[in-house]
């Protein structure tokens, strides 16, 4: 796309908003049912494409991981819509009464949307929806790296939404990169840290506000008293749901010295369970591209030539060495078997950086305070992630640890919650938005002061007399 397409839908959407400034409540609907009609008749179109652009990734998964989360955020939106719009009434001090005083919740105008590619179709759709229900125009630019599902974004968006509601804009970086520096009312990114630390600063140009939807390395911390067998399955499905590309995928493991075999073992039967082949599974995705496997590869060898342990999990038939070999095998569609990483350090890459594929480095400690300070001097993860049944130690670990978000004894699963909102902190980004969180991350909340003739107020005018010493 050329800058000046870029502009002209920008400016199309801009106006539209400046002379329709009131939406009602009936045009959010339907602008939502057309959304919802859209999935309905042409998600499975998407969800091939998403299987096209990464090689294996069965729609079943697209359905549980893209689809059942944007149904949901449709059905809550429109069931409570009509209660998020209503004008907030807030109680009015002594000293300004006879006042009355309001919030009323508007839309913002524009809501720039960049989207990643490893949940392609939910990343995009998901804060559109938001920003929809909350009255305002969407423009949206999905990743590069799934060009079919973005075509057909963009097609489908075309099809059922006019170009000043809601559009599609594909490109590159560079096409990003002016998206980025359009003068949006808001700019929602979902990505890398690293990207979005540009995004915030060309935003910064127009005094843009943004969420950024960042990454990071959420922990798992296990305790001694945690059954093992329930840790490890849901660890498992954490970290292998999309092979890992998940951005609030268990990163690493701490575990309390000593029980590396129990936990080896029971991860080992976890991924069995959950994938009895990994090869030609459509259950188990690819890795995105050769280019993000070599990555995971070259992080797997350099630990490997650190001292580091490597123990590949293969399907539970395979014979000795097969599921190593396995991990440097070319298959056709980049499908890398899990592995867990033994004496993991700080100086290896995969400790340094978001793993972002199905590699799990297993860290172990022998006092939790010791965990706990590690983790507070380390950037603020996305997720983190606690297994264990004393209910003291855990609480004592959530008010001493800082994470965008947490799921005891379970992992992913908080951000499926309706009434929870969902984001980062420090470089895990800022700004949370799903439910109403996200209505009103999307809303301008307006104070309106509502005063009489007479008014308590008058007490404070000039000339300041020996009065406003009884006041
Ligand atoms: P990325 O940062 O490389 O790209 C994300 C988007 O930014 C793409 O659409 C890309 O075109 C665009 N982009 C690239 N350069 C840009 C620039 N200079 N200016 C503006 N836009 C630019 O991320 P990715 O590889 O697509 O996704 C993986 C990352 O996303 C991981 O770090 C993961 O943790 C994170 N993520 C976060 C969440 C969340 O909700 N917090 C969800 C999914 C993924």
């Amino acid at each position: 796309m050329i800058p000046a397409d870029l502009h002209r839908l920008f400016e199309a959407q801009h106006q539209a908003s400046r002379i329709h400034v009131e939406v009602p409540l009936l045009v959010r609907r339907e602008r939502l049912l057309r959304m919802r009609k859209m999935l309905d008749e042409h998600g499975t179109v998407l969800a091939a494409a998403v299987q096209a652009d990464f090689g294996m990734r069965s729609p079943r998964l697209t359905e549980v991981a893209d689809f059942f989360v944007l149904r949901n955020l449709l059905n809550q939106c429109l069931r409570k819509l009509a209660r998020w719009m209503k004008p907030q009434r807030v109680r009015t001090p002594l000293y300004l009464l006879p006042a009355r005083a309001r919030i009323e919740r508007q839309p913002l105008g524009v809501v720039g949307v960049i989207s990643p590619w490893n949940y392609p179709v939910q990343l995009a759709l998901a804060p559109a929806i938001t920003a929809l229900a909350a009255g305002n125009r969407v423009m949206l630019k999905p990743s590069e790296l799934t060009p079919h599902t973005s075509a057909q974004l963009a097609a489908l968006v075309a099809q059922f939404f006019a170009p000043d509601e809601f559009c599609v804009v594909q490109g590159d970086v560079n096409v990003a990169t002016q998206f980025s520096g359009l003068p949006f009312d808001h700019l929602v990114f979902t990505g890398s840290t690293a990207v979005g630390r540009r995004v915030a600063q060309a935003a910064a140009a127009h005094l843009t506000p943004t969420t950024l939807e960042l990454g990071g390395k959420s922990p798992c911390l296990i305790a001694q008293d945690c059954d093992m067998a329930d840790a490890a399955l849901k660890i498992a499905h954490g970290k292998l749901l999309n092979a890992g590309q998940t951005c609030i995928a268990p990163d690493y493991v701490l575990l309390p010295r000593g029980r590396e075999q129990a936990f080896a073992q029971a991860y080992r039967a976890a991924v069995a369970r959950l994938y009895p082949t990994i090869v030609g599974n459509p259950d188990y995705a690819s890795i995105l591209t050769k280019r993000h496997l070599a990555r995971l590869r070259q992080m797997l060898r350099q630990a490997q030539s650190l001292g580091a342990h490597v123990e590949v999990m293969g399907p539970a038939s395979s014979q000795p060495g097969e599921a190593a070999a396995s991990l440097w095998s070319d298959a056709a569609e980049r499908q890398m078997p899990p592995a867990l990483v033994f004496g993991a350090t700080s100086e290896m890459q995969l400790m340094q950086e978001e793993i972002f594929g199905p590699i799990l480095p297993v860290i172990t400690y022998e006092r939790l305070d010791d965990v706990v300070a590690a983790l507070n001097a380390g950037p603020r993860p996305l997720a983190l992630y606690w297994f264990g049944s004393d209910e003291n130690v855990r609480d004592g670990i959530l008010r001493r640890t800082v994470s965008g978000g947490v799921s005891v004894n379970d992992t992913l699963m908080h951000i499926a919650h309706d009434n929870l909102p969902f984001g980062g902190v420090g470089d895990s980004g800022w700004g949370a938005y799903h439910g109403e969180q996200g209505f009103l991350r999307f809303s301008h909340q307006k104070s309106v002061l509502l005063q009489s003739r007479w008014s308590m107020g008058a007490l404070f005018y000039p000339p300041y007399g020996p009065r406003l010493d009884r006041v």
